[in-house]
């Protein structure tokens, strides 16, 4: 493998005269891709056959390479307890003075967590926005909670994590929120019928939402009332003089997945490091019965990110180690809410490994050779834009230094890294230009057609060659000296 000079002068001067040998060619990727995007592979999807194999495959690549193991416990694979949730039928009545109403299917949806979910007769307790501080001593033992959001920005909204912890530990048996008018209300319904849960489950046993008229029927006051006055500091929860009966059905699927994680040490700064990241997962078997071709191969998304990360550490690897350790992370449950990235970051908060960057690499696989490098998160982390920027154009890449890719900054791991005070930046060909995303957005995009057919990893190549350049800058504390603070909320 020929090393190219990347740093410091003579990487300009050649930057202004010559085109640059390529190291990591597309049919480096393509060999990767062929196997992880194949119909054997199933989608990808955490959990099943498809999923194991797509781990399997990252971990005995890694392995390959010439990494070392990296999860935080000194092995590979970084396990992730996972419950896919999914609702099949609900029926609601609310009762008051003895008299039942039953809930229409534009008024109520929801899921239990067990497959069958039998709530009766139990007293509805409306406790405004759910903040665990007003909710603290009430006593919500066989109650159904009812929660209304949409009160920013007279008051913040309670992150959801927090609220049902406190409704659990408050002993409610379910929660219910009111939603907003502006929200078409099918798709409201649809948000509350499929649910992943990563970790220890800390929410009551059934979720569910109800629609804003049902607010009245619930607890006899408009849901225009109800969030005035969940908006007061001084709200209690106010129990209501109906109760609710919920009969819902649903399936719930228990299994493991991995994030793979593998690492070279640094040599002065080990506890320092650059952290590379794709998402192994897709979203498996996507079609419905009977259609011609079922399944989303997610060759773009994210088989080409996972090729890179491949490469990149192969040629790493081989090369000498840089001050800073690097590691490699492919992750798990992106397609379910960066799941996997959350669960890494929040893994190796209480280690003394600092992460100074993490460069994540997503869909790399959507524009030819020759795009401008565009990035993903651009603005929040000035210094690391600066070497990021100067590294692309030392080995002869055009620089997009617009921010208009930042609209995609919340549908890739780097947001749950950033999340957790991690900066993250992405780098890639395939956000410069917004036509060409769009058309692989409204495309291929989470399709069966995103598959080898409909891919270029030529520009792929470019930016996994770019990956190997920026990693070693930012391994270099020469070249990146002081980390960035932790990462400011994106605007
Ligand atoms: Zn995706």
């Amino acid at each position: 493998m020929s090393l190219r000079p990347i740093l410091g002068l003579a990487a300009g001067l050649l930057a202004a005269t010559s085109a640059f040998a390529q190291t990591i060619t597309p049919q480096m990727l393509r060999d990767h891709v062929a196997v992880l995007a194949s119909d054997a592979y199933e989608g990808r999807e955490p959990g099943t056959p498809g999923g194991d194999r797509a781990e399997a495959y990252v971990l005995q690549a890694f392995a390959a390479a010439g990494l070392q193991p990296g999860a935080p416990d000194g092995r590979w694979r970084q396990e992730v307890a996972m419950t896919d949730v999914r609702a099949a039928t609900i029926a609601g009545t609310v009762t008051r003075s003895g008299k039942p109403v039953a809930l229409g299917a534009n008024q109520i949806a929801g899921l239990g967590l067990a497959p069958t979910t039998s709530i009766t007769r139990a007293p509805l307790v409306f406790v405004g926005r759910g903040a665990p501080d007003q909710m603290a001593g009430t006593d919500l033992t066989g109650a159904v909670a009812v929660v209304i959001g949409g009160t920013a920005p007279d008051a913040p909204p309670v992150p959801n994590a927090d609220r049902n912890a406190a409704l659990q530990a408050a002993g409610a048996l379910g929660v219910l929120l009111i939603a907003s008018a502006q929200a078409p209300w099918a798709d409201v319904a649809h948000s509350f019928s499929e649910l992943t849960i990563a970790g220890p489950v800390r929410r009551p046993g059934f979720t569910g939402v109800v629609s804003p008229d049902a607010a009245q029927l619930l607890l006899g006051r408009s849901a225009a009332d109800l969030r005035t006055a969940a908006i007061v500091p001084t709200f209690r929860p106010v129990r209501s003089d109906a109760t609710i009966d919920i009969a819902a059905t649903g399936t719930a699927r228990r299994y493991t997945t991995a994030n793979i994680v593998g690492m070279l040490p640094g040599t002065q700064r080990p506890n320092e490091a650059v952290l590379l990241s794709a998402h192994w997962d897709h979203i498996g078997i996507c079609a419905p019965e009977g259609a011609a071709d079922r399944i989303c191969n997610g060759a773009a998304d994210n088989a080409s990110g996972t090729a890179i990360l491949i490469e990149v550490a192969k040629v790493l690897a081989k090369q000498p180690r840089s001050p800073r350790s690097v590691y490699f992370v492919a992750t798990t449950a992106e397609e379910k809410g960066l799941i996997g990235a959350d669960a890494y970051a929040a893994a190796i908060a209480d280690t003394p490994l600092k992460v100074v960057v993490n460069l994540n690499i997503d869909t790399s696989a959507i524009v030819p050779v020759g795009m401008p490098m565009a990035m993903v998160g651009r603005g929040n982390h000035p210094a690391i834009d600066a070497i990021v920027d100067q590294t692309a154009r030392a080995i002869g890449r055009k620089v997009d230094t617009d921010i208009e890719a930042n609209i995609m900054v919340q549908r890739q791991d780097g947001w749950a890294f950033g999340q957790r005070g991690i900066p993250a930046v992405m780098a890639t060909g395939s956000v410069s230009d917004m036509k060409r995303l769009f058309a692989y957005l409204d495309g291929p995009y989470h399709k069966p057609t995103d598959d080898m057919a409909h891919i270029d990893l030529t520009g792929a190549a470019e930016d996994a060659d770019l990956h190997v350049a920026l990693a070693r800058a930012l391994a270099d504390p020469a070249r990146y000296p002081t980390p960035a603070a932790p990462a400011q909320p994106t605007k």
